[in-house]
């Protein structure tokens, strides 16, 4: 579902009163609803949320830690996701699981995105049609029985579903080198989604030279935009996707820093472009990269590649570094942004109310197809 199809389903006239509060009492409303549903109510807030949600969050962590910390919670009835639409599917298939459905016998635990515009552009970039026409175009040219599809978790339901199917797996930013060690442990090629920069910071790593890694463009008239020649000499197809927020970082703020700040330390996310992470001093997860600032030395000297509102937090939380964002622009994720107190009041208000609003459900086919993804990455060693 697209954004705009995603904003077309809140009625701004029910958010209206919220919208004309304050920050202090629309906390105030929040706290209460927490108070009052106790351990049945679960608030998941993600690294990138701004400091006001983070503060009533339950619990706080990226995408993927954040969806198995819901699904380990026995407590919880209710779940409201602070981050963007897959994150809250992710949830939704972990938490409502056939299994965990079986012991709690049948009940489901709705996961509410509290506003259902908060998508993510990134995700947004591999269509499940144009991934269905990219592999059967790919078909006429390769044998798509020896492609592993894999899919970053930062993708669509429908997408992960895709790679189950196809004998496929996911992947997050910190196990993605395991991940694509398993794929081709098992078949000669990879496509990988839905972030090329992700994919072939990854695969450049473990050795597979950028001549083997053509990009493949779904709004290419045909191949994604390849000879044959190229697809068939390939080893990692890489998707035509990147995340808005991380493409800003550029090699010129790297040296802009390096030569205002000697002995400076660049610490980036995989997201990055190729150029960046290879000027940087290490690069990792946004997991890697808090305890790579939280095990450093007073006095380091840090410029950080990744979302604004977590690097303004690792700043407030470590003053004994020098800690500096990596653009001389405000790059934040915009539909994260989204998620403010008064959407998070709304929502909590109507769940409690028993009306509840965005409630993300992923179908039980599309559930089953990405659970079978989820859990050969689970096996990954
Ligand atoms: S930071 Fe990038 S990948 Fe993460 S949710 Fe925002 S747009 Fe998507």
């Amino acid at each position: 579902m697209s954004v705009v199809e995603l904003e077309a389903k809140q009625p701004s006239s029910e958010l209206k009163p919220y919208r004309s509060l304050d920050n202090a009492v629309l906390a105030e409303r929040i706290r209460a609803v927490k108070a009052r549903l106790g351990k049945q109510l679960l608030i998941l807030g993600h690294h990138y949320q701004q400091d006001e949600v983070i503060a009533l969050a339950d619990l706080t962590g990226d995408s993927y830690q954040l969806s198995q910390m819901a699904a380990a919670n026995t407590e919880c009835r209710q779940i409201a996701f602070c981050g963007v639409h897959f994150m809250a599917e992710t949830a939704d298939m972990l938490v409502n699981r056939p299994e965990r459905l079986a012991e709690r016998n049948g009940l489901r635990v709705p996961v509410v995105l509290p506003d259902m515009a908060a998508g993510c552009s990134m995700a947004d970039m591999a269509g499940i049609e144009q991934v269905e026409n990219a592999w059967s175009e790919l078909g006429e040219v390769i044998d798509t029985g020896d492609i592993t599809p894999v899919t970053y978790i930062n993708s669509a339901a429908s997408l992960k579903a895709f790679c189950g199917r196809h004998g496929g797996i996911v992947c997050t930013s910190s196990n993605a080198a395991a991940v694509l060690k398993w794929a081709f442990a098992r078949r000669s090629r990879v496509l990988f989604f839905p972030d090329q920069h992700l994919g072939r910071n990854t695969a450049f790593q473990m050795g597979v030279p950028l001549t083997q890694m053509p990009v493949w463009n779904p709004h290419a008239e045909e191949l994604g935009g390849n000879t044959v020649e190229a697809i068939r000499d390939s080893k990692v197809l890489l998707w035509q996707g990147h995340c808005s927020v991380h493409a800003v970082f550029k090699p010129e703020h790297v040296d802009l820093f390096r030569n205002k700040y000697p002995g400076i330390k660049v610490l980036v996310h995989p997201e990055c472009s190729r150029e960046v992470v290879a000027m940087a001093d290490v690069f990792g997860s946004t997991g890697k990269i808090i305890r790579e600032v939280e095990a450093a030395p007073p006095g380091t000297k840090w410029v950080i590649g990744t979302e604004l509102h977590l690097v303004n937090r690792l700043k407030k939380e470590h003053p004994e570094q020098e800690i500096h964002f990596l653009s001389p622009f405000v790059c934040m994720c915009a539909t994260m942004y989204r998620i403010d107190l008064a959407h998070l009041c709304w929502s909590l208000e109507n769940l409690e109310a028993g009306t509840p609003v965005n409630i993300v459900r992923v179908d039980d086919e599309t559930t089953r197809w990405s659970l079978a993804a989820l859990e050969r990455m689970l096996d990954v060693k």
